[in-house]
Order: structure tokens, then sequence, then C-alpha cells
């Protein structure tokens, strides 16, 4: 037998400057969390790590936004977000914060590394400076119109319509996301990495990959198309692991250098931890561990090409082994962003569902190879018609069946047939099915497979027949029944990366402890005769029509759908007449007081005024719109929002998480009709 390999698990660090939220669990942590809980029952060596990402402009921009200090900001999406993960479940072995010294002394050593290798190159360069704030206005702080496809509030690292990566100078009319200060262009020396210098041995390594997921190695070979250029690794920032070299003040490494080399920091405070100061070193320099980072698609190009890089650079550490990565979850056609604020954050679904209904739901619709959607209907269904009605159902009526006719034992199995042996040694093989689908990342085919493994069980109920023969043949009838009860315990070892929590309630209830929470104990005979059976209880209770209706209203507001124009939504001329739309003047606005969404609107619409509550609040400064002319929809039903009437509608753009009201040009009188 050669060597065993090892594995470093890593999932993607998360910003902290914002709560996580379901699509975020679906693309980067539950997927590991199964894979990492199988590793274990297979006895394979490894460790799982993960921690906030807490440095970049987004962090610096959300304190100066709200007026507190950046450490105020991580501190609160760090602890909650570590707190969602526990809550769901998802358990790594470390999660920890690039905040913490070690982190910036880490990726301090590793980039003078690469400085005393020459490998960096200075370089002086105009970049733009706010003389109003002070400083430079690095990525995030600034913002202008695209250069690719002129969306007009593009950032400066990046434009969220195209996806076009940017550099500040790029931008079209750019001024300061802060204060909106036309910026100046001014001299500063940053340093570069040369990605260019790495791309033949990359493209070479990846060509190496062949069992990489296709949508990663073809957004790879995009990028070795373009050809890599270099990049500016340094920023001029406050916040932020400093620069450790001499006239370098007020220069920091740029957050996306320096939060992947928070993998290796991690690790090392992991093995501190562990008493085994030295221990991380066997992982990243050993070459025959099994480097995997879980990420969404949206980190591809850090993980696959530029970390790699760096790694390749540095020379000591192991590269990737694979870096599956998952497309994205969406939200009934919508697309989860933390601008637009739709997500269904995990802090708050936890208190609505139990954990395990949670991962079901998400895992079977893990998003694998193309985007996919989540519903709550397809959540209440998932539990209700598969959680309940088959799993549930298997050991519900095995061990009311005990309960009743074996007084509450596991029953003597001294009357076995081929049968019995068959539907065992059938969930044994599709165990090894279930190993093999996830050990390549296909989780959904392995989730399928075992609840194939639950369905076959339950036919070999139904066809065992037990209600029949506890009349005719009662030692039969409990060589059935024990076989039944040793199927709840290989389903509770098969389930258990998936569903955790459901797992340790079967083996309560056959009052069983861990020892045999083994993957290869699966389909074999562990239980002990006349062992008196825990309490039963219902695993999966049903998801009522009327939770899933509220919810459906709660969350339908969040999101914006797609109106399609088709043939079947055509309206008629005279339908379009029954709309009343005005031009209307504001006279008064205000925030309605609790609501972060809702203004009060006064407006004037001819010789009446009228009163609209309108969801802008994140868009608009109410004296913003004092004396704005404006469409409105004047015969709308009124209705009430927390609990104050509105009396119509105002007309707004939307897209992209941004909101312009529609307003008339030059002057109307009010009252005006809109047609
Ligand atoms: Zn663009």
């Amino acid at each position: 037998m050669g060597k065993k390999s090892k594995y470093l698990v890593t999932a993607a660090l998360p910003y902290a400057n914002n709560y996580i939220h379901i699509g975020h669990i679906a693309g980067a942590y539950l997927p590991p969390d199964i894979y990492v809980r199988l590793k274990r029952l297979n006895d394979e060596e490894l460790v799982f790590i993960c921690g906030s990402d807490e440095h970049g402009t987004a962090i610096e921009m959300a304190a100066l936004t709200e007026n507190v200090t950046p450490k105020e900001i991580i501190d609160r999406y760090h602890y909650s977000n570590k707190e969602s993960f526990e809550k769901l479940n998802i358990k790594f072995d470390i999660y920890s914060r690039t905040s913490n010294e070690i982190h910036h002394k880490t990726a301090q050593e590793f980039f003078l590394n690469l400085f005393d290798k020459n490998l960096l190159t200075q370089k002086t360069e105009k970049q733009l400076y706010s003389e109003k704030e002070k400083r430079f206005l690095a990525d995030r702080f600034i913002i202008g119109t695209c250069p690719v496809c002129g969306f007009e509030e593009a950032r400066g690292d990046e434009c969220e319509n195209c996806g076009s990566n940017l550099s500040p100078l790029e931008l079209i009319n750019p001024k300061s996301k802060i204060t909106g200060d036309i910026p100046v262009e001014k001299e500063t020396t940053l340093f570069y990495f040369p990605f260019g210098s790495y791309q033949e041995e990359l493209s070479k390594w990846i060509d190496s990959k062949t069992d990489w997921k296709q949508n990663v190695i073809n957004y790879c070979k995009g990028w070795f198309k373009t050809g890599l250029r270099e990049r500016a690794i340094t920023r001029d920032l406050d916040w932020g692991v400093k620069v450790p070299l001499e006239n370098q003040n007020g220069k920091v490494i740029y957050v996306w250098f320096e939060a992947p080399i928070g993998y290796i920091s991690m690790s090392k405070e992991l093995f501190i931890e562990k008493g085994n100061p030295d221990g991380w070193k066997d992982y990243w320099f050993d070459k025959d561990t099994k480097l995997v980072h879980f990420i969404g698609k949206d980190n591809i190009v850090f993980h696959s090409i530029m970390f790699p890089a760096m790694l390749m650079a540095h020379g000591d550490y192991i590269l990737p082994y694979n870096v599956p990565a998952n497309e994205f979850l969406n939200f009934s056609g919508a697309k989860f962003s933390k601008s637009k604020g739709n997500g269904i954050l995990v802090k708050d679904i936890v208190k609505i569902f139990p954990a395990d209904v949670i991962r079901y739901a998400l895992a079977v619709n893990f998003p694998e190879t193309k985007d996919s959607d989540f519903t709550w209907d397809d959540l209440q269904a998932k539990n209700n018609n598969e959680l309940a009605a088959i799993l549930g159902n298997f050991i519900n009526r095995t061990v009311v069946f005990a309960k009743s006719k074996f007084d509450g034992k596991i029953p003597s199995a001294e009357i076995k047939n081929e049968n019995d042996e068959k539907i065992l040694e059938s969930i044994k093989l599709s165990a090894s099915r279930v190993n093999e689908f996830i050990d390549k990342f296909r989780f959904r085919d392995g989730i399928t497979e075992m609840m194939n493994s639950v369905r076959a069980a339950n036919k070999y109920f139904n066809d065992s027949e037990p209600w029949k023969l506890i009349k005719s043949d009662k030692a039969r009838c409990g060589s059935v029944i024990n076989t039944c009860l040793e199927i709840c315990h290989s389903i509770a070892v098969l389930i258990n990366p998936l569903l955790p929590d459901t797992s340790k309630a079967i083996l309560e209830i056959l009052n069983k402890d861990e020892s045999d929470l083994k993957w290869n104990k699966i389909g074999r005979r562990v239980l002990k005769q006349d062992t008196i059976l825990g309490e039963n209880k219902i695993l999966f209770p049903q998801i009522e029509d009327s939770l899933i209706i509220r919810l459906n209203e709660e969350y339908s507001s969040k999101t914006e759908k797609l109106v399609e124009t088709d043939e079947t939504n055509l309206v008629s001329i005279d339908d379009f007449r029954k709309l009343e739309l005005k031009v209307a003047k504001i006279m008064d606005c205000e925030r309605v007081p609790k609501s972060k969404k809702l203004l009060k609107l006064k407006l004037k619409v001819g010789d009446k005024s009228k009163q609209i509550v309108a969801g802008i609040s994140e868009y608009y400064e109410p004296e913003k719109l004092l004396g704005k002319l404006v469409v409105i929809v004047n015969n709308l039903q009124p209705s009430k929002l927390m609990g104050i009437e509105s009396q119509g509608m105002l007309l707004a753009a939307k897209k992209n998480g941004e909101l312009k009201i529609v307003t008339v040009e030059g002057d109307i009188e009010e009252g005006a009709d809109v047609n």
C-alpha cells in the first residue's frame, strides 16, 4: 500500500462586510462540509480551514459610511457569520480571521520572500487622489462610467454590470464614492507582481488537471487567451497588512494578494491550538497533500490562477489539487446579491427551519454545473415528500413496529434469508457509489444515491410484509425487523455527511453510540439483540402551507422579477387606458420610522394632494426629492405599508441594484396626464 493522502480543504474566506446568505452556503460551504465529513467517516487525515477576509476597501468603505471603525465592522460580521456556520453544522477545524497578527506576519513574510528574490517590480505611476479626502482612491473608493459597457456606476476595480476588471484610471468621469469629489491624478509608487511570467507554467499545470470541472478549466483558458498581465499588489490605504519595507508608510498589501495566504496562516493557527506548531508544514510542504479549494465561480481567477502563481513564485508550497467551483444559486429566478439585499440570510433561515432540512434543500439543488434556483415551495416539497415521506417514514415504521410487536427491543435475526443479505449488500454498494460521486465533487448524484438506498429499504419493508408475518411466523418477522433496524443504522452512517443531526437522532433511537459510525460499517450487522430502543421521534415534521405562503410574501418583495415581453403578456390599449398615469410634484418627503426602505411622500396632483409610501429610501435622501416632478399611478387601490396609507405608486426604473425614479424633463404642470 502506498502512502495515504492527506487532505487540506479550504472554503472561500467570507468577506466580513456582510452577512452570509444561503447562496454562499450552496456555493462554497456546504459542499466542503459534506466532503470533509465523508472523508472523516473514512478515517482520512485532513484539516478544514476557513475564516473571515477582513481587509480591503469594501470594509473601509462600510466603516466610513456608517461612521464606525473598520474593527467594528469586521467584528460584527465575523462573529455573526461564524455563528451562522455553526447553526448549519458546517464544522471547520478553525474559523479564523485575516486581521489576526499571525496572518499579517505570514503575509508579510510571503511578500518579502518574493521581494528578496527580485520578483516584484516597483513602478511609479499616476493614481487618482482626492484633495478633499486627502487619500488615494483605490478600487471601491472610486466610481465612474465603465469604458467597456457604459455602466455609470462601475467600481474602480470591477464593473458589476459587465464583469470587466478595471483600474481606476480606466473609468470615465471618475468620482469619489464617499464624497463625490472629482479626483486629480497624482503619482505614487506601487509594487507589481508579474503574473504574465507564470502563464506558461500555469497553462501547463491546468492542462494536466483533466479531472477538474469544465467551468473552471474554461474560465482559466479564457484568461490565458487574453494574456495575464502584471498587477499591482500594493495599495495606498490605511486598513490592511502593511507593506513590510522602509518608506512604505500608508501602503498595504492588496487584499486579493494577502487573503488567500490566509489559508496558510489559519493552518498555522490551527496547529498552534493543537499544541503542534509545526504541524501545518506536514500539509503545506508535503507533495502528497491534496489541497482542495471550495469556492463560488466569482473566485475562480484568484484560486486557480493568481494564488497558484504566487505559490509557484514562492516555491515552498504545494499547489491546489482541485478547485471545484460552483455556479450561483438564485432565488425564484432572481440573483442573490449583497447590494440588492434580496438574499435569504443564514442567520434568519436557521430560526425557521432545522439545519438538516436547509442542508438537504440546498444540497439537492447545488449549482454544480450551472446556476440553480431555490424556492420556499421546493424546500417544503423536499421536506414533506422526500425527507419525511421516504427517510422519516422508513425509520418511523421500523421503530413503531419493533416497539409494538417486540416489546421495544431489537429482535433476534435467527431466521435470515437471502433477501435480508441482498438489501444490506445493496446498501453497501450504494455507499461505495456515494463515495465515488462525492470524491469527484458530484454531490447531487451522491445524494440521489443516498435517497435511492432509503427507497430500496422501504421496498424491502413492503415486500417482506412484516404485518402478515407477525401473525404467521413471528421468528421470521423478528429477523425482518432486525434487518430493518440494521438498515436504520446503515442509513444513519450513509446520511451522516449530509444530515448530521438526523444521523445522531437515529443512533439515539437505536440506543447506539458513535463507535460504529464508520463508512465501512454500512451494510454490516452491528446491533445487539435485545437492546432496548430509545424513544421514537418524528424526524421531519410536515411543513405547513401557511408558513410557505408567509415566506413567499415576505421574500418576494425583496426580489426583482424579470418581466419578459412575450405574446401572452401583451395588453390591449383599453387595458392600458384603465391606468391613470399622472405627473405629480413632491411637496414633502420623510423616512418612515423603523423602516430601512420606505419613504413617505406628500404629492401634489393637480389641485389634489396625495400620500404615497415608496420603497426607495436606500436610493434617495428625502431632501433630494423635494420639488421633483415624478410619474405616478394615480388610480391604484390604496394599501397600507407599515400602517401608513399609500394612495398610489411611484414609477421607477431598477436594474443591477440601482434604482432611479421616473421624472419629467422640463416644466409641465402637476396633474398632467401621462400616456
Ligand atoms: Zn461594464
